[in-house]
């Protein structure tokens, strides 16, 4: 990286954590530390602080474990955020080419193919088949899909519960179909800030095509983005499960069937901690006739990560003894849960991995909120 770059960007960050007392709340807190005793966020914050050059960010193999989970930044007594300094040593990395390779092909896909995941453009509505999905051309409100629930099979069923009960309650909506590309949530949180930048021109130009008036998005992690990195865009964004909820108050969708289950849900991180979003999906979940829903002691703002954000879902943690998904499976056994509830693909795909690592699978599953909802609803 230039050198003029890279301090600009250090900089930046390094006079934002001049408040830092090294107290070390932000490692006590972070979930990553709970697996991998070798990351410890406090330790490269003080690197920062004290050392000179770019040698902060290089060979540093650890820097990849960071979820962007945020929870580092809600425990400090100071303000400071140490996951923004985390991400700009990332991004030094990314620059000079330091990369593990399965983040050098996400960033190729989505260079290429506008998705993470190295599926073919054409197949991006696949889950549509047999659906009554309009153009967002014909519509009022854009449901933006996300790549993953797009391609991912096993996901499908997700965007596909949503446009049922959407078409129930009489939403006016459409989708982008093949002009759909990547929020970009995970690439900026990967430091590939060139990338993403690509990906918010792209959507920008997208939805300044069509006469949007809202947007739904599956992912919590496209809700993050659309927020917080898309200060250009002027519409309003939901989560999904904010529109379900409005569509129940307003008795637009109601429940007929019964979910006769023992349910707790797990907040994804970046619904729940970095936009707090936590009361629409319980007010979901505690509607449905039958179900008996109980709460995690880790919950809401003190909720555990999945360990599927800031480009997790495609990098194990280096050196980590265990995955934070398995030990959120292993509270709901203690639970005596019988269905983790979430409202995220990432949570999703982690805490089923967890499942099955743990040979639960008789015991226990997870489900997004709107497979309950699509079992609920006639
Ligand atoms: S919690 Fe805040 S003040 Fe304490 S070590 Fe972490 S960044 Fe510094
Ligand atoms: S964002 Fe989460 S995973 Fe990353 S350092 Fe902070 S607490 Fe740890």
């Amino acid at each position: 990286m230039p050198e003029e770059e890279w301090k600009r960007l250090v900089t930046i960050g390094r006079e934002r954590l001049f408040p830092c007392i090294q107290c070390g709340k932000c490692t006590g807190g972070c979930p990553i530390a709970l697996v991998c005793k070798t990351f410890n966020v406090r330790r490269i914050l003080n690197e920062v602080l004290y050392t000179e050059g770019e040698e902060v960010a290089h060979n540093k193999d650890y820097l990849w474990n960071c979820s962007a989970c945020g929870t580092c930044m809600s425990r400090c007594p100071k303000g400071v955020d140490p996951m923004e300094m985390v991400l700009t040593l990332r991004s030094v990395l990314v620059e000079d080419g330091e990369i593990p390779a399965k983040v050098r092909d996400v960033l190729k896909s989505i260079d290429v193919r506008k998705n993470p995941w190295g599926m073919g453009k054409d197949s991006r509505t696949d889950w549509t088949r047999g659906l009554e999905v309009k153009n967002i051309a014909d519509a009022e409100v854009l449901y933006y899909v996300c790549c993953t629930p797009a391609f991912d099979q096993r996901l499908q069923k997700v965007p596909r519960a949503i446009v049922k009960a959407f078409n129930k309650g009489g939403v006016n909506f459409g989708i982008l179909g093949l002009e759909e590309v990547c929020c970009g949530n995970e690439i900026k949180r990967l430091g590939d800030l060139w990338n993403f930048e690509a990906l918010r021109e792209k959507n920008l130009e997208n939805f300044k095509k069509y006469p949007i008036k809202q947007i739904v998005v599956t992912s919590p992690h496209c809700y993050n983005s659309f927020i917080h990195d898309y200060p250009g865009l002027d519409v309003e964004v939901k989560h999904y499960t904010q529109k379900i909820d409005e569509l129940l108050t307003e008795g637009r969708l109601a429940f007929t069937g019964e979910f006769t289950k023992k349910v707790a849900f797990h907040d994804p991180c970046f619904l729940g901690k970095h936009n707090q979003v936590f009361d629409e999906p319980r007010r979901i979940l505690q509607r449905v006739p039958g179900l008996n829903y109980v709460e995690f002691d880790r919950c809401r703002e003190r909720s555990l990560c999945c360990e599927g954000g800031g480009g997790r879902m495609w990098i194990e943690a280096f050196d980590a003894k265990d995955r934070t998904a398995n030990l959120r499976v292993r509270e709901a056994i203690d639970l005596g849960v019988e269905v983790i509830a979430t409202s995220c693909p990432f949570c999703l795909l982690t805490l089923e991995d967890a499942i099955k690592i743990g040979r639960y699978e008789e015991r226990l599953k997870v489900m997004d909120i709107m497979e309950i909802i699509d079992l609920v609803l006639n």
